[in-house]
């Protein structure tokens, strides 16, 4: 079996941001060789997310209005924020909106479904961060 390991990085202009990776993820397999196999996708930092859905810009921002319903941005909410920090919230978005995504490859393609993108979800960006690419197969 063949392994390969990438890491992308990321430093968001906005605290918030949703960035679209399917193409970098895409890169990576092309670059293992790999023709059957599995990618997984994952930050490797517990203030953001990857995960797979529509590349629409509506729903991007009811995302982030979704997120912000469930555990608003006030500092003043959580007792994380008493150790001096103020991205309670952030921690709280990555756990909704998940830690990784696992995609299937065939043929060397991701085998993604129709509308299906795979996005970096910043919540507590303005900082570098890093993605972990491990891809698996033959
Ligand atoms: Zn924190």
């Amino acid at each position: 079996m063949k392994t390969y390991t990438k890491y992308l990085t990321f430093n968001t202009k906005n605290k918030i941001e949703f960035v679209r990776i399917t193409n970098d993820v895409e890169k990576a397999v092309e670059e293992s060789g790999v023709k059957e196999g599995i990618v997984l996708v994952n930050p490797m930092h517990i203030t953001a997310s990857v995960y797979i859905n529509d590349a629409e810009s509506g729903l991007i921002h009811d995302f982030e209005k979704w997120l912000e319903k469930l555990a608003p941005k006030d500092k003043n909410l959580y007792k994380h924020n008493l150790t001096g920090e103020d991205n309670a919230y952030a921690h709280l978005w990555r756990t909704i909106m998940g830690r990784e995504c696992a995609v299937a490859i065939t043929n060397g393609k991701l085998d993604l479904g129709p509308w299906e993108q795979v996005y970096y979800a910043e919540f507590d960006g303005q900082r570098k961060k890093r993605v972990l690419v491990k891809v698996l197969g033959e």
